[in-house]
């Protein structure tokens, strides 16, 4: 039976040494870390995620500021929204809530963002910082998932590891993390997406499999092999009537069957979720010590 890697632990004792870090500024007469989160539309999964990162600020002794603009807001209106929060010497760090109403472009309002305040570490100068390995704020997802990979110390060296899923913002940073010439990372990477041939085969020669496609289930007990280190990032709401709210929360895996023949594994919920908000934690105390635009 696997290891179950505990993200919600793991990040409530990251939450910890983060609120430690956040006295020690305050005795110093600095101020609080601020993040501020613009949230566009009325989604439910993203009320939910914003709601988890204002709650965690609160957790850690961050000042935090949640913006709520309106589905019918246009792209211009929401453009004017991140230059007041680039030019707000009081907000260390933002994030724009992802995905936003399809009228807007993603793209766009993303490299409006000052790179120096992408906590969520979206931007192109950023994603570019992390390709050349220089400093800089690594997306909060993948970043998540190398600290479980890191606290737990699970080996990655030399290890296959297969990715499923190349979105921007999981998927494809994850593969080029794990691929670097670092702890963790230095993997042998393997990235799929709907386009590959043999998922099956591919994923049964993986050491640890990184599974980010969005399809409740996907990933079963025989495409996998003994051992291997399963890191589940999907999160979709299943329709469940016995559940108050009508939902619940299934993974890109089916836990039940691979779990018995996993060495580790995250569950969902509790798994990657809580880690990605540490991990935008993280990145807001650092953006606390950079000169903004
Ligand atoms: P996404 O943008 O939805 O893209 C899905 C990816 O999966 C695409 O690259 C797609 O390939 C690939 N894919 C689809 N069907 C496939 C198949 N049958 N075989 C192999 N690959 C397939 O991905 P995302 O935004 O990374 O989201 C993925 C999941 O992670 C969602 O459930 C999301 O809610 C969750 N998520 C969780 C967190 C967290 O903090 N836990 C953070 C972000 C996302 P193509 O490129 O060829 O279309």
């Amino acid at each position: 039976m696997a290891t179950i890697l505990d993200g919600k632990k793991l990040s409530l004792t990251i939450q910890d040494e983060l609120a430690i870090k956040v006295s020690e500024r305050l005795q110093k007469g600095k101020k609080k870390p601020h993040l501020a989160a613009i949230l566009v539309g009325e989604d439910g999964a993203s009320k939910t995620y914003v709601a988890a990162k204002v709650k965690a600020c609160e957790r850690v002794g961050y000042q935090s500021t949640l913006i709520k603009l309106p589905e019918i807001t246009t792209e211009k209106e929401l453009m004017l929204e991140i230059e007041k929060l680039n030019n707000n010497n009081s907000i260390d760090g933002f994030i724009v809530q992802l995905p936003l109403p399809s009228h807007i472009d993603e793209q766009k309002i993303i490299q409006l963002i000052d790179p120096k305040k992408d906590v969520d570490g979206f931007h192109p100068q950023n994603i570019g910082r992390m390709v050349l390995n220089l400093p800089t704020f690594l997306p909060a997802t993948p970043n998540g998932i190398l600290e479980f990979l890191k606290r737990y110390k699970i080996d990655t060296i030399g290890k296959e590891c297969v990715i499923i899923g190349r979105s921007h913002i999981v998927g494809s940073p994850m593969s080029i993390l794990m691929a670097r010439n670092y702890y963790p990372g230095n993997s042998t990477v393997t990235l799929t997406h709907s386009r590959t041939q043999n998922l099956k085969e591919i994923c049964l020669k993986a050491d640890i499999i990184i599974v980010a496609l969005g399809k409740p289930e996907f990933l079963t007990a025989d495409m996998v092999k003994d051992g291997v280190v399963i890191i589940d990032v999907g999160i979709t709401r299943v329709n469940d009537n016995s559940k108050k709210n009508g939902y619940r929360l299934v993974g890109d895996v089916k836990f039940d069957e691979v779990s018995k023949k996993a060495s580790y594994i995250t569950p969902v919920p509790g798994g990657v979720g809580p880690m990605t908000i540490a991990s935008l934690l993280t990145n807001t105390l650092n953006a606390t010590k950079l000169k903004k635009m």
